[in-house]
């Protein structure tokens, strides 16, 4: 068997970590940061707990602060043109997922040129302008150590998947005290994206002995932290666990690859903008329910390190534990369906034949156990539609 690996070159992990982030600069040589972020982030005020150790230690802050949720691609060019505007020696991406990703996609446009759509799958990007640090704010995309970003082409509402050595951040710090500020919508969308990574890390086709074991202890730690941090916001623990469960589900999957669910989440956010944890939640059940057969003994062992089922149960019975216990895990989160979320069922079905083939041309689904063709992701499409809660 061979596989690579790939991660950031330090992780630093810990409630209050962030106040490193000038010795964590100053450790690679860096001094003159553009911090990428969000509008919510400067004005609640949760990016002074970056700014201020920076300024503490005199090193000169520009903030670039346009990102949106589910980035697209129009924002990154925007950035492009600050980037080449100023003097940036790297990038800090401070905030979810998006704006981290939107920091990881300026620095590869800076590099390359083009647009963004030059750079999706099975494009490989390995050249970055600026090196990135990532501090994620949720718990989470564990985009702070993977080998991806997510960018949205507004042209073609197609949400592309672009993967590389350049999408790597050189450095993450991962520090749970910024998430206790998460409101619980977010909270349980982006744990249930989570725990989606870990799940299809560890089903996937290219899973190898690393992944297996980052899928592993990520899947133990967001199985039991979940649905108390859902309910218990200000539960530092929990929070904790989740913060660190998230970044392990990360390198899980950067190491092995998502599936089928993530497949056909992207077309769901592209066209319906819905967020793409609360999409993935959506499907899982489902798409997880789909994949049972084609291997077992692995969704077996994932319903064990979930919670979901007991050490001593059968595989059987464990994977089938497993497919009903999501869809009670999205219950209790209050995961609405498509219906609920407020998709018009018109133009749900209209799109199923784009949604299904964007989400094959992903090469996702490729990496499932059981490998779905045009028709059979439409039926579950379908199948999400009919059985999502529709009411509260
Ligand atoms: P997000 O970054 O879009 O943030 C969602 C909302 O939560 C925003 O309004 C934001 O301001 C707010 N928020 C963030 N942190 C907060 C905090 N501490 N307190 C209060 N509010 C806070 O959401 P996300 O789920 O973290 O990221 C989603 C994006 O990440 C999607 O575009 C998805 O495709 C991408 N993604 C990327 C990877 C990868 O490996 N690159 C993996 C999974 C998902």
């Amino acid at each position: 068997m061979q596989f690579t690996l790939s991660s950031p070159r330090q992780v630093v992990v810990g409630g209050g970590v962030v106040a490193r982030i000038a010795e964590t600069l100053a450790a690679f040589g860096l001094r003159r940061p553009l911090i990428v972020s969000d509008p919510f982030m400067v004005s609640s005020g949760l990016i002074q707990r970056c700014l201020a150790p920076l300024e503490k230690a005199g090193v000169p802050v520009a903030v670039f602060s346009d990102t949106v949720p589910e980035p697209v691609d129009t924002v990154v060019t925007a950035g492009v043109e600050v980037i080449a505007r100023g003097d940036f020696d790297c990038l800090i991406g401070f905030g979810g997922g998006s704006p981290i990703d939107t920091a990881k996609a300026m620095a590869i446009l800076a590099a390359g040129g083009g647009v963004m759509a030059d750079y999706k799958v099975p494009r490989e990007a390995n050249l970055a302008a600026l090196p990135v640090i990532a501090i994620p704010t949720t718990a989470g995309t564990g985009t702070e150590v993977t080998r991806f970003t997510v960018i949205t082409d507004t042209a073609r509402d197609e949400k592309m998947l672009i993967a590389g050595l350049a999408a790597l951040p050189l450095a993450a710090l991962v520090d749970y005290e910024l998430t206790l500020s998460v409101p619980p919508r977010t909270t349980a969308d982006t744990g249930v994206d989570s725990f989606t990574h870990a799940l299809e890390a560890f089903v996937s086709r290219r899973a190898n002995p690393y992944s297996d074991s980052m899928a592993l202890a990520a899947m133990r730690l967001i199985g039991a932290n979940l649905r108390r941090v859902y309910r218990e916001p200000k539960d530092a623990a929990a929070r904790e666990a989740m913060m660190l469960g998230a970044t392990l589900a990360g390198l899980a999957f950067s190491n092995s690859s998502v599936a089928l669910v993530h497949g056909m989440s992207r077309p769901i956010g592209a066209h319906f903008h819905v967020p793409h944890g609360l999409s993935n939640a959506m499907l899982l059940p489902a798409v997880t329910r789909y994949g049972l057969q084609a291997a077992l003994p692995r969704y077996a062992e994932a319903a064990r390190a979930g919670g979901f089922a007991a050490a001593g149960d059968s595989d059987e019975a464990a994977a089938e534990a497993l497919a009903r216990g999501l869809g009670a895990l999205n219950a209790d989160l209050d995961v609405p369906g498509p219906r609920q979320y407020g998709i018009d069922p018109a133009a749900w079905e209209a799109r199923l034949d784009l949604m299904a083939a964007q989400a094959l041309a992903s090469g996702s689904p490729a990496n499932n156990p059981r490998i779905p063709d045009a028709d059979e992701i439409k039926t579950l499409y379908r199948e999400v539609w009919a059985s999502g809660r529709n009411s509260q």
